[in-house]
């Protein structure tokens, strides 16, 4: 049998392991942030009208610029940030995920010779898309809070001069916020001193208490902001993701977008959510409260939860997390290690697998 290491690939990607959490086969899956809630009937229906009628012009092409799903995502976009900010599909774009998107972004910003800064910790994706496409990634570390240092951000982008900086926010893995007043500052140092752009990803903002960075939107043509369907929309195996930002970034990713990227079965999916979107927004509201009730009762047990505005908290203060976790698997609980000493990341679930997490995590402590 041939090995990879056998194959001629890319230097840089010899000794590259591939990314994924562990899928086990456990009764609470808690682990990758996933929505726990099934689609319902209504809308089961609704996707399965929209397929059909996708499938009865399959033998064509899609529409390459999926220009309907666009339109719905701005008016979404436009009703849900509660502004009317003169979003149109002009400044939507669609990939398969915000994963991909991320990747045209690069694939258009980044590439060789090219650097791209982040906030550790923060989503691994970005410094694994950074190294797919060739884009040198720097870091510096956050606060012991998991804040920004902003100071050192801004002294960071005008002696680095990175083509591109990424702010999670909130940031997954530790659910921290970065407020306007922030990416403010960070837009102003990257617009001024470095020719470069900035990149929000706010794959949980449904979550989130604070305003989406889409206010800043008008008059910033360097800011883009990443979004998706998994999380809120409880729509992560449909893989739609999209970016908001300045009509000319939505031009100049069709330099770099695959012809037909989005399948028209995909477009006709989202299309057929996006419809829903009140419905399914409710069940963003009862994960809020999940994710609040972990935080407290993990505080009343000892533990150090940090202030989260997405679908999961990182709860601190376990001497050893990997054995932690290996006890919460054993009693069929699946949460993230995501290598932080001490942490944890748990996700929402249902007020079931909250229960029981909650149980299992007391049980721990005795
Ligand atoms: C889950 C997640 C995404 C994206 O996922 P897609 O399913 O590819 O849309 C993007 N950014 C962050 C920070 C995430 O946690």
């Amino acid at each position: 049998m041939t090995r990879p290491e056998e194959l001629p690939i890319r230097d840089d990607l010899v000794n590259v392991t591939e990314y994924g959490a562990p899928q086990l086969d456990v009764s609470v899956r808690i682990n990758t942030n996933e929505n726990p809630f099934e689609p319902s009937k209504g809308l089961v229906d609704s996707i399965v009208r929209r397929v059909e009628d996708a499938a009865m012009t399959i033998n064509r092409y899609p529409d390459r610029d999926a220009l309907e799903l666009r339109t719905r995502l701005a008016s979404y976009i436009s009703e849900s940030t509660g502004l009317n900010t003169g979003i149109s599909f002009n400044n939507v774009w669609a990939a398969n995920g915000s994963n991909e998107i991320l990747q045209q972004l690069l694939q258009l910003f980044g590439g060789v010779g090219r650097s791209a800064l982040g906030f550790e910790p923060t989503y691994s994706m970005h410094r694994i898309i950074c190294r797919g496409t060739q884009t040198e990634y720097l870091s510096i570390d956050r606060n012991s809070d998991f804040t920004i240092p902003i100071a050192s951000a801004l002294d960071e982008i005008r002696s680095s001069r990175p083509d591109v900086v990424f702010v999670c926010s909130p940031n997954n893995p530790t659910g921290t916020t970065s407020p306007l007043d922030d990416i403010e500052l960070l837009y102003e140092a990257i617009a001024e001193e470095c020719n470069g752009v900035l990149i929000v990803d706010e794959a949980y903002w449904e979550f989130s208490s604070q305003e989406s960075a889409v206010q800043l939107l008008e008059g910033r043509p360097r800011l883009i902001v990443s979004r998706t369907m998994s999380k809120a929309f409880s729509f992560a195996g449909a893989r739609i993701g999209y970016l908001v930002g300045d009509p000319a970034v939505v031009e100049a990713v069709k330099r770099v977008r695959l012809p037909y990227h989005l399948s028209s079965i995909t477009q006709a999916v989202g299309i057929a959510a996006l419809a829903h979107h009140k419905e399914l927004l409710e069940g963003v509201e009862v994960l809020k409260k999940q994710r609040d009730r972990i935080a407290e009762v993990s505080t009343l047990l000892g533990f150090l939860p940090i202030d989260s505005d997405a679908n999961f908290v990182l709860v601190g203060g376990f001497g050893d997390q990997s054995k932690v976790w290996s006890r919460l698997v054993e009693q069929g609980v699946l949460v993230r290690d995501v290598g932080l000493d001490g942490y944890l990341r748990v996700s929402a679930g249902t007020i079931e697998e909250t229960d029981r997490f909650l149980e299992v995590l007391e049980s721990l402590t005795k």
